[in-house]
């Protein structure tokens, strides 16, 4: 509530620019808070996508990438709104190293929507933002994941749960490594709590590239007696698997 309450007054007192274009916003036409028209109609949207890993796909009709086709990830189904360019990569940016909210309410808005218009029967009992190491949380003094997890926890009515999983090793950064080597840093680096694990939750992360850090958690979740993991996420990168 208080976290809605300041917003409202930010939202108040700040005279609106466009956080990717710095144009003046008009309020009424933006569809999502920070964003003019014109730059949301260039966002880059993930139309057709793998349903379980949401690599963009070359055409709509096809359920899976050649790559779930022949392995089935751990997670159900994986949602991603967006792809990864300049100014998606922007977005994220800012929000991790400036922490500035406006990014994750924005951010955090555009997975919702994209969650909203898709079937809700059978949503998952707990949001679990993929939690930081304790040491890279202090420095940073947020969870990104937790900032984005926000507005879709409100949307949806979903609870979102910080208490199930922590990260026992300060993994390295992900950028910059190599599959294999994204998969080492990120094997045994998530540990259940005590607490009992809902049987169907959603993991919410910024971004997913090789998606090993969402596999891993995906797993660790599984084996703890989850039996549905599925991965919402904000922006998707990689190549279009053919
Ligand atoms: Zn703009
Ligand atoms: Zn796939």
């Amino acid at each position: 509530m208080v976290y809605k309450w300041l917003h409202n007054i930010q939202n108040t007192l700040i005279p609106g620019r466009c956080l990717l274009c710095q144009g003046p916003l008009k309020k009424k036409h933006s569809q999502f808070p920070g964003l003019c028209t014109n730059c949301t109609d260039d966002l880059p949207w993930n139309k057709t996508a793998c349903r379980q890993c949401a690599i963009p796909m070359p055409w709509s009709g096809e359920l899976l990438c050649g790559q779930c086709t022949k392995k089935a990830p751990p997670m159900v189904r994986t949602v991603a709104p967006l792809l990864y360019n300049d100014c998606t990569q922007h977005l994220v940016h800012k929000l991790k190293f400036t922490g500035k909210l406006a990014y994750a309410d924005l951010l955090g808005n555009i997975l919702a929507d994209h969650l909203l218009q898709l079937p809700r029967n059978n949503l998952p009992e707990a949001i679990v933002p993929v939690p930081l190491h304790p040491t890279r949380q202090r420095e940073r003094g947020f969870n990104q994941a937790h900032e984005l997890a926000r507005p879709v926890s409100l949307a949806l009515q979903i609870p979102i749960d910080n208490q199930l999983i922590y990260r026992q090793h300060n993994t390295l950064q992900q950028s910059g490594l190599d599959v294999r080597q994204r998969r080492r840093n990120v094997r045994d680096a998530f540990r259940l709590t005590d607490r009992k694990l809902p049987l169907h939750i959603a993991l919410v992360d910024d971004v997913m590239t090789t998606g090993q850090t969402a596999r891993q958690l995906a797993m660790t979740c599984l084996k703890g007696g989850c039996r549905k993991v599925e991965v919402w996420i904000c922006l998707r990168a990689g190549n279009i698997s053919r």
